[in-house]
């Protein structure tokens, strides 16, 4: 049973609200935990409100703030295995992907720990006599950090480190289709003796907990990552009472191949970039743009080596991508396809769902690849999020950027040219957040992470992602007042 954490205790829900946590390797439940009613939403805000405002929390150096983050690093790496263990297990993700998702987990908050103390206000210069002035960085207050399930230890800390770092308390809510590993990091920051109430944890579906969660009128920042639709309510939501809100969203993310580059290296990262983790990637290149002296034997090649992809339990060492996360997430990913095929897209892999038993009982489906397409069709405008690619084809690089930058998204994109102008002037034009050249996936702590268009508003990593939660105050003192003599009376 998993419990909520509330101004540094672990309790029930207060009407003893519980839900199951489901495998969805083979469908099977994993784990009891409580569902979080209003009340506790109300006690969990007031908990992180009364640590912001009178705690020792406020008082505390950047220096203490900083430790704290660099103690939960040490611990993330001590339990390393069986965090991932954890977190293979609830998502479906290979063990490998999962041990990944700790390391780079570990870095973003040794990273903050590290850039706290240094990412000072600073001095203004005033241009007058008699007078000093300066801008110092301040926290928000209250966050409400609200975080999905396809990377649930890595995204929520994307908020929560750098919102500690600041000095801001926090009311975190991880997917309720996985909240294991957001569990064992809060009781790391318990063992790592963080204040009561600077952490608080809610369990629970976002109708419900994430709904009053972020309508709670304590709540002085919404940080999101999720959905559009989700992302889209919950900024109405933060528009009541002017709250701060950030917003990481979807993507429909171009990968752009030109003809001239080593073809089994393309190939084998247009793979990676569409089929990793099942597709349920924000940043997934899943849609392929291939030049046309080149787009046969690539996506021949690209069916074939789709076709061998090996699924199965994450925790398998032999196994290359796990199930989807639910029943009903895999059931809208075959509508895309059907649709898809529906508008014209040709099926050249996959499209179906492994029929032998254990695949069977889980919620998998195989890695897809729908050539033929063009913007047109629904698959390719909209995120589809599950292990099913696109191509479409373009033959100048003036089409290459139209076609890359023709969505409503703008999250991340690739170009694989081997003309470095090409690369330059590609990366360039491409509306998008981030722009790999001649790579896909990789991403740094150091280097700000976010979406154009309505991929979001705001940016995590790097110095921006402290940004978000420091209000930034002048102080302006004149050291030798006198009168202003605006008025005469
Ligand atoms: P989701 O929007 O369904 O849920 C995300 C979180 O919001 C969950 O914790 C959920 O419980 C909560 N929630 C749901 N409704 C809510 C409401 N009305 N008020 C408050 N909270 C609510 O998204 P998901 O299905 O969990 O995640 C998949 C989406 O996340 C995809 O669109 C993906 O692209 C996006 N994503 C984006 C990034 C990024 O960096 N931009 C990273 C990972 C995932």
């Amino acid at each position: 049973m998993k419990y909520l954490f509330i101004a540094g205790k672990w309790a029930p829900a207060a009407d003893d609200g519980t839900s199951q946590t489901i495998n969805p390797f083979d469908a099977t439940p994993l784990d009891t935990v409580a569902e979080a009613s209003a009340a506790d939403v109300d006690a969990a805000v007031t908990a992180a409100r009364e640590a912001f405002d009178d705690g020792p929390w406020r008082q505390s150096t950047v220096t203490d703030r900083a430790a704290l983050l660099a103690k939960i690093a040490d611990l993330l790496q001590r339990d390393r295995e069986q965090l991932a263990r954890t977190e293979s297990l609830d998502t479906g993700k290979t063990l490998n992907e999962a041990r990944a998702d700790v390391d780079d987990t570990t870095a973003v908050f040794r990273y903050y720990a590290g850039i706290a103390g240094s990412h000072a206000g600073r001095v203004v210069d005033p241009g007058r006599l008699h007078v000093t002035s300066r801008i110092t960085h301040e926290p928000v207050g209250v966050c409400a950090l609200i975080a999905p399930w396809n990377y649930p230890l890595l995204q929520i800390s994307w908020k929560l480190a750098p919102a500690l770092a600041a000095g801001n308390t926090a009311v975190i809510k991880p997917s309720e289709l996985t909240p294991l590993s957001t569990v064992a990091l809060v009781g790391l920051f318990e063992e790592a003796d963080v204040p009561p109430g600077v952490v608080n944890l809610l369990l629970g579906q976002g109708a419900t907990v994430g709904q009053a969660l972020v309508a709670h009128r304590g709540v002085d920042l919404i940080s999101f990552t999720g959905g559009l639709a989700t992302g889209e309510a919950i900024m109405a939501a933060a528009a009541r009472g002017v709250r701060r809100v950030a917003l990481e969203l979807g993507g429909k993310n171009p990968n752009i191949v030109f003809d001239g580059t080593d073809f089994d290296t393309v190939v084998d990262n247009a793979l990676t970039a569409a089929f990793l983790h099942s597709g349920q990637v924000c940043s997934a290149g899943a849609r392929l743009i291939v030049q046309d002296s080149l787009h046969d034997s690539f996506v021949a090649e690209l069916a074939a080596r789709a076709d061998r992809i090996r699924l199965g339990r994450g925790l398998d060492p032999e196994t290359e991508c796990g199930p989807l996360i639910s029943a009903a997430h895999r059931a809208k990913v075959e509508r895309y396809i059907s649709l898809g095929q529906a508008q014209g897209a040709e099926l050249l892999a996959g499209g179906s769902r492994p029929a032998q038993p254990p695949l069977a009982q889980g919620f998998f489906l195989r890695p897809t690849v729908l050539g033929g397409c063009h913007r047109d069709m629904t698959v390719v405008r909209e995120e589809v999020f599950g292990p099913v690619v696109t191509v479409e084809r373009f033959s100048t690089e003036d089409e290459a950027i139209r076609l890359g930058n023709d969505t409503s998204y703008g999250l991340a994109g690739a170009v694989w040219t081997s003309d470095a102008g090409q690369a330059e002037r590609v990366a360039g034009a491409l509306r998008h957040g981030t722009v790999w050249i001649n790579d896909y996936h990789p991403y740094l702590p150091q280097a700000e992470w976010g979406g154009f268009g309505q991929s979001g508003i705001g940016r995590e990593l790097g110095p921006s992602g402290l940004d978000e939660y420091q209000e930034k105050k002048h102080i302006y003192h004149n050291t030798s007042p006198a009168p202003a003599h605006w008025f005469s009376g």
